[in-house]
């Protein structure tokens, strides 16, 4: 597998504005330039803590991520849109490319588009998210990410490119089944695209189902409760590696871990703002819901526990 670009690097000035739009948009400015300059920093730091990574399979993962991050968006290459959704820059498209060689011998190449933003829209208190099917957009909020340091931006563009990933393979098996090629399931049957498949993990997503389906009737999160259950077994993921990639960087630096705990309250906290539910804060802290975090707290440790064990420990 490799990673290329299929267009140069988009770098129009942004437009000169008017009266108080002039101001924001100078503010505005400062934050793109702030984040860009902590995305890079922090990726820097995360390279460098590679070697400290326990498994080769998370080295790997790893290394793809910031290679993919380094080469097409930081410190260059990165789209910026507005407060209002205008997009003032276009992001390069990054294409990762998998060439496959199909049953009969006929050669096929799959590709998985990536983009990413830093954006100014307002309304969202989150710092980063992922869109993406049959390719990838990820967003990186500079409101929220301006106030972080270079490890916390870095983290954020982890996790999304973790889900980034999760979306290339769900992509790439979609992409077999059309072509019924033999060479692509070896491939994911290797590191690192191995940790990505989680079929492992029924028992653990059974578990958070019966814990989604209480969460279901008392949240207004739009989703069925297999699907929240089998979204949140990946949402564990990202954080487990980025977790991992955090005390790489703390034995690193001889400096404090900086990853939250792993509470099913701030698991569900994070996970509704990353998807940006309508789900107010009062509910998360009301009774009903906080006795629904207390009976899931062993079953989100058991997970996280087997997360981690399947990245390698
Ligand atoms: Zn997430």
């Amino acid at each position: 597998m490799y990673i290329r670009t299929t267009d140069g690097p988009a770098q129009e000035p942004l437009q000169p504005r008017l009266g108080d739009t002039a101001i924001s948009s100078r503010e505005a400015n400062r934050r793109f330039k702030r984040v860009a300059a902590l995305v890079t920093e922090g990726l820097k730091t995360t390279k460098d803590a590679i070697p400290q990574l326990s498994a080769n399979g998370q080295q790997e993962l790893l290394r793809f991520m910031t290679s993919l991050l380094e080469t097409y968006f930081f410190p260059r290459g990165h789209g910026l849109i507005e407060a209002q959704d205008e997009v003032l820059r276009q992001s390069q498209k990054a294409t990762v490319e998998i060439p496959v060689e199909a049953k009969d011998g006929s050669c096929w190449r799959f590709e998985h588009r990536v983009r990413l933003y830093l954006s100014e829209q307002i309304g969202f208190r989150k710092r980063g998210d992922h869109y993406g099917g049959n390719f990838s957009s990820i967003r990186l909020f500079t409101r929220e990410l301006h106030k972080t340091t270079p490890r916390g931006a870095a983290s954020t563009a982890l996790h999304e490119m973790t889900h980034m990933t999760f979306a290339m393979i769900r992509h790439f098996e979609q992409w077999l089944g059309t072509i019924g090629a033999e060479g692509g399931a070896r491939l994911l049957s290797r590191q690192p695209w191995r940790l990505l498949d989680l079929s492992g993990f029924a028992g653990h997503r059974g578990n958070l189902e019966r814990h989604a389906r209480d969460l279901l009737r008392v949240l207004p999160i739009p989703m069925q409760a297999a699907e929240l259950a089998a979204s949140l077994v990946e949402e564990a993921f990202a954080f487990m590696f980025v977790v991992i990639v955090d005390e790489a960087i703390a034995r690193l630096s001889r400096g404090p871990v900086l990853s939250s705990g792993f509470s099913p309250e701030q698991f569900i906290r994070d996970y509704v703002l990353e998807r940006a539910f309508n789900v107010h804060p009062k509910l998360l802290k009301a009774r009903g819901a906080q006795q629904i975090f207390q009976g899931m707290t062993s079953d989100v440790n058991a997970l996280a526990t087997a997360i981690r064990t399947h990245l390698g420990g």
